[in-house]
């Protein structure tokens, strides 16, 4: 599953300028219409539980059947079920009788029962949205039970039945008590959304029964489930209805055994409306028409999968395709116009490279006969990998060449690489339980860097972006004391959404790549290869991975026992600071070091008494002026270690994590760092670029958290004008952007923006402003990739620090473009010329931008449009904006949150943005919440600028206030905001001493 990037790396004055606006997470939408919907749902369904009840009482005073003696039962949680292989979880003696176990109130189902395949028939009326459907389920006994407990929620079942099919091996039952079974009764329970047949007799162990149920349900108008989607095609509106079960929405399309454990084959049968076209995982095996019109559409049955992997949709879109290597039919499916204009042509092409690329790398075929990749309107994520049928929403699978900058076609073709990896590392094999989400979502992350090395081997991705937009972001999240380990205990349905959060993806990612790199290339392929093939159409957890990659080490002698490294990673929270130091001991000859390990915090407080330890993979190298030495792998287990390391002397310096290859900081004596920074002024190219990367970022960060003077880093970004790469800059302007949003208020802030424009002007004059215009050829296909994304940098940082030149390049082009209506800027830039414009020209210029971003229909422009408006300094048109986008439809609602948070990040709108965010709360609140997503980011976006203690204290009762206590998100955001204020009372004052004195200050 993909989720939409929020990018908290946030850009000076909140303008976001290299954020990707592109970031549509849509929301479950909250109109009147839904809420009519769920009152009259409730209406009923009260009505309902009073009849049920009613029946129940009388039923039970009938039977004498005590039925709420088990009340404590309620609270009762599941296995979590993830340590060890896939099992179901086992059976805790279901012979008693319904008084005295209850297993519907248990939050797991029982385990007593397994599917091995549904034949699955829904019809669907399009005309009125709702559907009917007819289920039979071949389930396999594997304890005795009388009751058959499954999901369903929301759910109207309408008749049921169950026969006894015979022997697990298929043979028919002929002797007495086969054939149909008597149902006792049969009644939903919704708090665990389950739904329970009762038998009079026991289902036997071993034998294989049938299970149907006939049900019917509304197409909602909300984004899960089995809903509707709609989009204009010449000025009329047309309808889709699709699914997203991923994670636990199947249950509101049919009834199934929701847990990802319970995989069965799947035979899907659709009726519908003759001019929609269907689709689902497998390929088309009959199409009849039918009597009345309506179409009935059979698809081949399925491989062994989980039900939320199981897919469908009915739309009348059109769509391209082509052909593998090895015969896989891969079509693109979108809007007729989007077909026609070829904008799916981009997404079609690497997809087939890219089933190429897995099939080698992992040495598995991909399973299907056909892939369908689905470019809806609107979707809970960016995207959602439903095996054969993935899901996509336009703005990450929809490209015009013409149009898109070079990061919306970089983030577009990551966000296909994702879903791909996800045929593979999900779809074939799954995890178990939801705890253990990030070994797919990691390794699906971290394939996102490999794979699109495969397609651009020029974008050098997995070596370098990888840095500052994976490990980079994500140690800042886990540097806080309210981070949580990545594999998360989940005992119930409403924690599950809480699991898909940047931890699983990014740590997960950040974690595997360090794996790799210890392992290195052919081990850890060797190992994913046997993991895949071992628990192909299975379930796996992290243990069978480990043990798998564990044996793939032993296999060339290695003995490394991965699963216990790597629970250190994975079930503790947080990452290490190694301090490596020269010895200084007068014992210890001088070619040792010492290394000493602490959980890294950026809050003092949490410091103290923390005693986390890790396995750490850490690599170490020599170098002096001219050159390296080769690097030396040490594992660090206790607290402080002393080690034998290469020659050394006075001048030569120590550098560790070599290619910032491992999950966590390093920190050095104050001696060595001015050895590293002398090295980059004098010659940074000694020093790889990761490294160079990961030094800046490193220092930026150990300074922020107190671990090292405020000059540091200050005086190390002084070689810049020297720094020839752009991940360097990228690492640097992230760091600055986190510090001008604590600074941009304060008196001295000149001080801090003019040290930043010292070292930007030599290259950015250097380097110029790009000279393409838009109609050439796609852009970062081109190559120059890295040359492209310098220079966009580099103006970036001139614009917004305020370089003259700069903006009257940008108020140059913004001139051109009114009078002449043609829009001559390059794309790559657009978004900083734009909102430049806005910051420094009239309102006519908002208007003119305004009028713009009605009138265009390329997703990617719209958005930069509508991001460049939040950037003018004027407050009466940044209040007119945030007011039409809560209470109007002229901006979509997926994008209600970027404008308020892009509101925030300008620091003319700073205040505006935190007072309507508190005034709208619960409209906001009422929209959102259920997104959590969603949610934390809106929080997140709007509180992170704080850093008064007035603020602090506003943001704490708007906490109490509103009982916000729960959650992920407002914890965060108060760790963060304290963090802010922290850091002006005890190093705003060392920060501007040393940008007062020279550059050639000293240390510290
Ligand atoms: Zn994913």
């Amino acid at each position: 599953m993909g989720l939409n990037d929020s990018s908290p790396g946030a850009m000076r004055n909140g303008r976001g300028l290299s954020d990707q606006w592109a970031e549509t997470v849509v929301v479950r939408p909250r109109t009147t219409e839904r809420h009519i919907t769920v009152h009259k749902r409730l209406v009923l369904g009260f009505a309902l539980s009073i009849l049920t009840l009613i029946i129940v009482t009388a039923v039970a005073v009938v039977l004498s059947v005590r039925f709420e003696d088990c009340g404590s039962r309620d609270v009762a949680t599941g296995e979590s079920g993830s340590r060890g292989s896939a099992k179901l979880n086992g059976s805790k003696g279901e012979r008693g009788d319904e008084e005295g176990v209850q297993p519907w109130r248990n939050l797991r189902l029982p385990g007593t029962l397994r599917p091995r395949h549904y034949d699955l028939r829904i019809a669907v009326y399009m005309d009125n949205f709702t559907f009917s459907g007819e289920v039979s389920i071949e389930l396999e006994c594997i304890n005795a039970t009388r009751f058959i407990v499954l999901h369903t929620d929301r759910l109207e079942v309408d008749r049921v039945s169950v026969t006894a099919e015979g022997g697990a091996n298929g043979r028919p039952a002929n002797r007495p008590g086969g054939g149909a079974m008597r149902i006792h009764r049969h009644f939903p329970h919704p708090t665990t959304q389950m739904h329970v047949v009762v038998l009079h007799r026991e289902l036997k162990p071993l034998r294989v029964y049938r299970l149907n149920i006939s049900f019917e349900a509304a197409i909602e108008n909300e984004l899960l489930g089995f809903f509707r989607s709609s989009y204009t095609l010449h000025r009329e509106k047309r309808f889709l209805a699709l699914t997203q079960f991923s994670p636990i929405h199947a249950r509101k399309a049919f009834p199934c055994f929701d847990e990802p454990v319970y995989k069965a084959t799947f035979s899907v049968t659709l009726r519908h409306d003759a001019q929609y076209t269907a689709l689902s995982n497998m390929p088309e095996e009959q199409s009849v028409l039918e009597e009345d019109g309506s179409i009935t559409t059979r698809f081949s049955r399925t491989p062994r999968m989980s039900t939320y992997y199981l897919a469908w949709a009915v739309c009348n879109f059109t769509f391209r395709e082509t052909t593998s290597d090895t015969g896989v039919t891969i079509r693109l499916y979108a809007r007729p116009d989007a077909i026609s204009s070829g904008s799916g042509d981009y997404a079609l092409h690497i997809t087939k490279r890219l089933l190429g690329f897995y099939q080698d790398y992992f040495k598995v075929q991909y399973s299907l006969p056909k892939l369908d990749l689905l470019a809806v309107p609107k979707h809970p994520y960016a995207a959602m990998e439903n095996w054969g049928l993935s899901v996509f929403v336009e703005q990450k699978i929809l490209l015009d060449a013409e149009v898109s900058s070079s990061s919306y076609q970089m983030e577009l073709t990551m966000v296909v690489v994702h879903e791909i990896c996800h045929q593979w590392f999900g779809d074939l094999v799954t995890p178990v339980w939801w705890e253990d989400v990030w070994l797919k979502e990691g390794f699906a992350h971290y394939f996102e860097y490999v794979g699109t090395d495969f397609l651009f081997p020029k974008w050098n991705m997995e070596k370098q972006r990888f840095l500052t937009d994976v490990l980079h972001e994500v140690m800042l999240l886990d540097g806080l004391n309210s981070s949580h380990p990545i594999s998360q205990e989940v005992a119930q349905a409403a924690d599950i959404d809480r699991v898909f959060d940047w931890i699983a993806y990014k740590k997960g990612a950040a974690l595997i790549r360090m794996l790799a790199n210890v392992m290195g290339q052919t081990l850890f392929q060797r190992g994913l290869n046997d993991y895949l093939l071992s628990h192909m159409y299975g379930n796996a957890a992290r243990d069978d991975l480990w043990s798998k990659l564990t044996q793939a080490m032993r296999s060339e002698g290695l003995q490394i026992d991965i699963g216990q490294m790597m629970d250190r990673w994975t079930l503790q929270m947080g990452y290490p600071i190694v301090t490596i130091s020269k010895n200084q001991s007068e014992q210890l000859p001088t070619h040792y070091i010492t290394v000493h390990q602490e959980h890294f915090l950026y809050s003092q407080e949490a410091k103290s008494n923390n005693s986390l330890l890790w396995q750490i993979p850490l690599t170490v190298a020599v170098g002096n002026a001219s050159s390296v030495g080769s690097e030396s792998l040490i594992w660090i287990n206790n607290k402080t270690e002393t080690h034998r390391i290469g020659q050394m002397d006075d001048s030569t310096w120590l550098l560790g994590n070599i290619n910032q290859t491992g999950y966590f900081r390093v920190n050095y004596d104050l001696a060595n760092w001015k050895l590293l920074i002398q090295q980059l002024h004098n010659n940074p190219e000694i020093i790889s670029v990761g490294n160079r990367a990961g030094l800046i970022d490193d220092a930026f960060n150990l300074a922020r958290a107190g671990y090292l003077p405020q000059g540091v880093p200050l005086q190390l970004i002084g070689y810049l004008p020297e720094e020839p790469s752009f991940l360097p800059w990228h690492s640097a302007s992230r760091a600055l952007y986190q510090l001008d949003k604590l600074l941009d208020r304060t008196d001295e802030y000149s001080l801090f923006s003019d040290y930043v424009l010292k070292q930007v002007a030599a290259r950015y004059h250097r380097m110029g402003w790009p000279t393409n215009v838009p109609g050439s050829e796609g852009n970062v296909l081109q190559a120059s990739y890295q040359t492209e994304e310098l220079q966009r940098e580099l103006i970036m940082l001139a614009c917004s620090f305020g370089n003259k030149q700069c903006h009257r390049q940008a108020v140059t082009y913004i001139s051109d473009w009114i009078s002449s209506n043609k829009n001559r800027i390059p794309p790559n830039i657009r978004d900083i010329v734009y909102c430049t414009g806005v910051s420094l020209m009239d309102e006519d210029v908002w208007e003119f931008i305004w009028m713009k971003f009605h009138s265009t229909s390329a997703v990617s422009e719209k958005k930069i449009l509508l991001e460049a408006l939040t950037c003018s300094d004027n407050t009466f048109l940044l209040n007119r904006l945030l007011n039409l986008s809560l209470t109007s439809d002229l901006v979509p609602e997926q994008d209600v949150i970027d404008v308020i948070i892009h509101v925030g990040r300008n620091p003319q709108g700073r205040n505006l943005a935190w007072k309507y965010f508190r005034e709208k709360w619960d409209i906001l609140n009422a929209r959102y919440s259920e997104a959590l997503f969603m949610n934390s980011k809106l929080i997140g976006g709007v509180t992170e600028f704080l850093n008064t203690e007035k603020e602090l204290n506003e943001l704490k009762e708007f906490i109490q206030a509103n009982n916000l206590g729960a959650g992920p998100a407002m914890p965060r955001s108060l760790e963060i905001v304290e963090g802010n204020v922290r850091w002006h009372r005890l190093h705003r004052r060392h920060f501007f001493q040393w940008l007062r004195k020279s550059p050639n200050s000293n240390l510290g």
